[in-house]
């Protein structure tokens, strides 16, 4: 057991425990656990909170991926550009469904894939792509959105890591990540930052038609009761859920600005650091740091790690592995000679605990330890 963990869902409740055990309750006495009231008001609150016409929820991100690529009704091997520097679940359900997942490289700086990257993998077959906001910052969405549009192709957010973060586009008109593509999707695990108590996921939408199509999916194909007119999924959030996240909305700008608060001390203390790269942020988007990844240079990530977690601090490798390098995705053209940035990312990337209820106090131990660090050795 780590004495500094990486997440504190514990604390974070006990901050919130009477709004959170009588919202619970109210949906105990009310017997009504899955669809309903809660379900429908929480969807509704996170609509307005986002800026967007729809908020479809389901029973996970993964799913809401799922879901918002078989309301595309994409031909079968349809290819969908997708970072090789992410979570499984991008690529995972574009192979499920018989598409092909084009993985591309990302800037090392952002951890994102750009414009350049994109347009490089398109051809013939591409169909959509699937930009994912990693760690808690947008991808350069008016230049996605502009190739997009001149190739026809759909895009598809995966917001499960930035939902709350502000894209700052280049009229320098504001719009909440995951709204900007035709669909976004996010997760509401728990140590999402904005999180249930189990799993649960979402889906939004502006455009009517694909949400009644989205809706549909998710809720077995039909329109009405018992009557199926596509083939569909069974994927809910349910209300408990929904009654939890409703609360945990209300606190969600707070929740944003201490991680903003934490990555900015930590940011501050280990500039100094010159075998240490801290976080950019990007002039097109601000940062809600799902996660505040460093870089370890000089090949030390794996000993620093160790180091860190010899001093009872958890630390952790998001990703280890690039996508194309799993044997669930092999083969693979790319996996002979890989990309460069994303080999070089997995080998150099290191999460730091990171929370709403992260204290410098807290913080100074951990900073204290990686100055302790010899680089040298
Ligand atoms: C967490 C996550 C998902 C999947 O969400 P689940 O709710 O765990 O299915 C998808 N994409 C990214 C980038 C994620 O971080």
């Amino acid at each position: 057991m780590s004495k500094i963990p990486m997440v504190d869902l514990k604390g974070q409740y006990q901050h919130i425990k009477s709004e959170i055990d009588e919202a619970i309750s109210e949906v105990l006495a009310s017997g009504q656990f899955i669809k309903g009231p809660v379900v429908a008001a929480f969807e509704q609150s996170l609509a307005d909170h986002l800026g967007t016409a729809h908020v479809i929820s389901c029973a996970n991100g993964t799913d809401a991926l799922q879901i918002a690529l078989m309301s595309l009704d994409l031909e079968p091997g349809a290819e969908i550009i997708v970072p090789s520097f992410t979570y499984v679940s991008t690529a995972e359900v574009i192979s499920l469904l018989g598409y092909t997942p084009v993985m591309i490289d990302v800037d090392p700086v952002s951890f994102n894939i750009s414009a350049a990257q994109i347009e490089a993998a398109l051809t013939e077959r591409t169909r959509a792509i699937v930009p994912v906001h990693l760690f808690g910052q947008s991808c350069d969405m008016d230049s996605i959105m502009k190739i997009a549009k001149l190739h026809g192709l759909f895009v598809i957010e995966d917001n499960a890591q930035a939902i709350g973060a502000t894209y700052i586009g280049t009229d320098q008109t504001n719009a909440m990540s995951g709204t900007i593509g035709h669909i976004g999707c996010t997760s509401f695990f728990p140590t999402k930052n904005l999180g249930c108590y189990g799993d649960g996921g979402a889906i939004c939408t502006d455009d009517d038609a694909l949400a009644e199509k989205i809706r549909m999916i998710a809720n077995h194909g039909q329109r009405k009761k018992y009557q199926h007119d596509i083939i569909g999924v069974n994927s809910r959030l349910d209300a408990l859920q929904a009654a939890v996240l409703s609360v945990k909305l209300r606190h969600f700008e707070q929740y944003i600005k201490a991680r903003q608060m934490a990555a900015a001390y930590y940011t501050e203390q280990l500039q100094d650091l010159d075998w240490i790269d801290t976080p950019i942020e990007s002039q097109y988007s601000n940062h809600v740091y799902h996660q505040y990844t460093i870089k370890v240079k000089l090949g030390k990530r794996d000993a620093l790690q160790q180091h860190l977690k010899q001093a009872g601090i958890a630390s952790m490798v998001y990703y280890p592995i690039p996508l194309y390098r799993q044997a669930a995705f092999l083969p693979n053209d790319v996996a002979r000679d890989g990309l460069q940035h994303t080999e070089m990312l997995c080998d150099a990337v290191l999460s730091l605990p990171m929370h709403t209820e992260l204290t410098p106090a807290i913080q100074d131990v951990i900073i204290k330890e990686i100055k302790l660090f010899d680089v040298t050795q």
